[in-house]
């Protein structure tokens, strides 16, 4: 199938081909059409399918039919708004709107935290047709009157159940009660529990389902390996691992945000550019540790779950687990980032005993045994233990996933949003932020 079949206008087809893409991916095909009528629309897709494209592309045509905004008039009140679970997926998302509009007339602008407001109540001010926003910022802006959002004909949910995971329901009922109730509304995630089909219900209206993958499966260009390894001789394999190809791309995930700066800093003090991206790092040192990792001036980047979703970081070849995720669902977001548009990707896990059941989880949620084999040099003095009664970290009252709800059981307590402390909830509630929930891993 070619893109010229989807009914999308000449500007939008020369920007997909300047971006070297020959024919648009299944979800593509599948929910460009859909948008294009009108439809509200659940759409689900494995990470890296080319999503973000499968709901820019008709949106942009809607708003702009045949290359055009309608009356051609200047952008005014915004007539889309993305929402988006995290700052650099609301930044990549607005990078991809720019990259597909750039032959319309079009404005739009990105909002979230960690960074000044005055850019962007400027460029809301000369007027946007997009606005791509996480929930926390947003709200922001719409407490002080810098958006008005009664202008909204499209609302795009991205990441849709890490939405819903990361406590932002309170935000988005909010933001859902100031946008028009007469609006199409799109949901896109790479997972969709049955938790927010329901809630997608109630302010959805009448969607069509897009489901292109089975939930919580991998692609198959993905190797998957386990080595097993004390825990205590982690980093050393993770050395030795990345020594065999100093200069290859690689992303590792650990647990906690202190554990990921301890390890990027083992890392570095052993030769090797690193760069470290959580949670309690300002907005600035996470833009230029992506954008280091992205454009090869680092080569390993450790990272909290905050880099699992969504992230595009074209052609990663491996990402490591030094610390296998408390919640299997993560592993699938973790993996997604490499093997991405048809490329082979390599996914190492670093499992100590205390994680088998960590390990044994992820395996029955994917319905696949993953190959288990030790490095030589490195097999651990304790096997791993893949029966019902397998072994848990302990850590910091987490609670693990152990059931179809674990979902929203998910546990915070590692992630909490910098400034999270007493005294920055205070000066929140008292600029009247009581009550919000979002998160910032
Ligand atoms: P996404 O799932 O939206 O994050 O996209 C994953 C990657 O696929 C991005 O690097 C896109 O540039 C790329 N991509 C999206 N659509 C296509 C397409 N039709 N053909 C080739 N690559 C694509």
């Amino acid at each position: 199938m070619n893109f010229d079949t989807l009914g999308l206008s000449p500007a939008l087809l020369r920007a997909i081909s300047d971006q070297g893409y020959t024919e648009p991916t299944p979800v593509q095909a599948a929910s460009i059409p859909v948008v294009l009528e009108g439809h509200d629309l659940l759409a689900s897709a494995q990470t890296g399918t080319g999503k973000t494209a499968g709901f820019t592309l008709p949106v942009l045509e809607r708003l702009f039919p045949n290359g055009k905004r309608p009356g051609d008039t200047r952008a005014s009140r915004p007539r889309a708004l993305v929402l988006t679970p995290t700052r650099e997926l609301a930044a990549q998302v607005h990078a991809s709107v720019r990259d597909y509009g750039k032959y319309l007339k079009l404005s739009s602008t990105s909002i979230f935290g960690g960074v000044g407001m005055g850019n962007q109540i400027q460029q809301l001010r000369r007027g946007v047709d997009i606005v791509i926003a996480t929930p926390g910022r947003l709200i922001d802006h719409m407490q002080q009157r810098n958006i008005d959002l009664s202008g909204i004909e499209i609302l795009i949910l991205d990441e849709a159940d890490r939405m819903l995971d990361m406590g932002f329901l309170p935000a988005l009922k909010r933001i859902l009660s100031v946008v028009p109730g007469k609006r199409q509304t799109l949901l896109f995630s790479a997972t969709f529990a049955p938790a927010i089909k329901t809630l997608a219900a109630q302010f959805m209206h009448d969607p069509k389902e897009v489901q292109i993958a089975k939930a919580n499966t991998v692609v198959s260009t993905v190797s998957h390996r386990v080595h097993p390894v004390d825990a205590e001789r982690k980093r050393d394999l993770l050395l030795h691992i990345l020594a065999e190809d100093s200069r290859r791309q690689t992303l590792v995930f650990a647990r906690t945000k202190h554990g990921s700066d301890k390890l990027c800093k083992h890392l570095s003090n052993s030769g090797l550019r690193c760069a470290a991206i959580h949670g309690n790092k300002s907005q600035n040192q996470r833009t230029r540790a992506l954008a280091d990792f992205k454009s090869g001036k680092v080569n390993v980047l450790v990272a909290t779950d905050i880099a699992a979703r969504g992230l595009d970081i074209e052609q990663l070849p491996m990402v490591i687990n030094h610390d296998l995720p408390m919640v299997a669902e993560d592993y699938v977001h973790r993996i997604g980032r490499t093997g991405r548009a048809g490329t082979e990707g390599l996914a190492i896990s670093l499992v100590s005993h205390e994680e088998s059941g960590l390990l044994r989880d992820i395996q029955l949620l994917l319905k696949q045994d993953i190959e288990i084999t030790a490095v030589s040099g490195f097999a651990p003095t304790q096997p791993l233990r893949m029966d019902a009664g397998a072994p848990r970290p302990r850590q910091g009252g987490q609670r693990q996933n152990t059931s179809k709800s674990s979902r929203q059981r998910r546990p915070h307590t590692h992630e909490r949003k910098p400034g999270g402390n007493t005294q920055n909830a205070a000066k929140r509630r008292g600029r009247g932020h009581g009550g919000r929930a979002q998160r910032n891993p």
